[in-house]
This record gives structure tokens, C-alpha cells and sequence, in this order.
């Protein structure tokens, strides 16, 4: 992905952490941030093996029992890790793992109280624990 400086593109799409091109697969599966919080969930193996995004969600849902609630999952951590890379971009400020982790587990406090579902609650608490 290119960044944005509002007014015109940057000349480079190279993620800005390491040396790779930035696509949606590279930030969610790969980067440094990524790996962070997959690691905590014991994926990071699979998130860097996966070919895209779509491939590691595919792969999880068949490997997980509650595979609606991967949903979730997926979407906290995809959310964290955008707001992480924006965040990086455009202000130039670094997420240590520990304030990635907490963003998270906050993010997966307000789905927990939106989720409908005492499975998926449970799920969410087990993860949020997971996160501290
Ligand atoms: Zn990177």
C-alpha cells in the first residue's frame, strides 16, 4: 500500500518496519506487529505460512472448534494492527508489544459486551487473557 501524505503518494510501497512490499496480507500475517499477537494465540506459524488473508482465515475456521468466534478474532487483530500501522504512518509513533497487546484486549472487551452468545463471551475472556 502506498501512504498517503493527503496531497500525493509516497514513491515507494515498502513497509516501513522491514523489508518487505506493504499489502493487507503482509500487515495482518507478517509484520513484526503482526506476529506479536499471533504468537500469543500460537498461529504465528500459519500466519506466515498462509498465501493471503482470506487463505489464513480459511485455515483457522478448519482448525478451530468455535470457528464463528475466529471471526472475532480476526477482526480485533486486523483492526489493531491498522490502527498500529496508521498510527506509525502518519504519526510517526512506534506500538510497543505491550500497547498493541492492551489495544487489543481492550478492543476484545467491547466485542465481548456486544456479543450475544455465552460461547462467544467465553471466547473472548480466554483470548483477552491471552493478550495480558
Ligand atoms: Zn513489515
Amino acid at each position: 500500500m502506498f501512504r498517503k501524505h493527503w496531497s500525493l503518494l509516497a514513491e515507494h510501497q515498502d513497509c516501513d518496519l522491514c523489508p518487505a512490499s506493504e499489502s493487507a496480507s503482509h500487515i495482518v500475517l507478517r509484520c513484526y506487529p503482526a506476529s506479536v499477537i499471533w504468537v500469543a494465540f500460537h498461529m504465528d506459524d500459519l500466519a506466515c505460512s498462509s498465501t493471503d488473508i482470506v487463505h489464513f482465515i480459511y485455515s483457522v475456521e478448519r482448525a478451530w472448534i468455535n470457528s464463528r468466534g475466529v471471526h472475532i478474532l480476526f477482526a480485533t487483530a486486523a483492526v489493531t494492527l491498522w490502527h498500529a500501522r496508521n498510527d506509525r504512518v502518519f504519526n510517526n509513533n512506534r506500538w510497543p508489544p505491550s500497547y498493541l497487546k492492551r489495544y487489543m484486549s481492550q478492543l476484545l472487551q467491547d466485542w465481548q459486551h456486544r456479543a450475544k452468545r455465552q460461547a462467544d463471551k467465553d471466547a473472548i475472556t480466554s483470548w483477552m487473557y491471552l493478550m495480558n
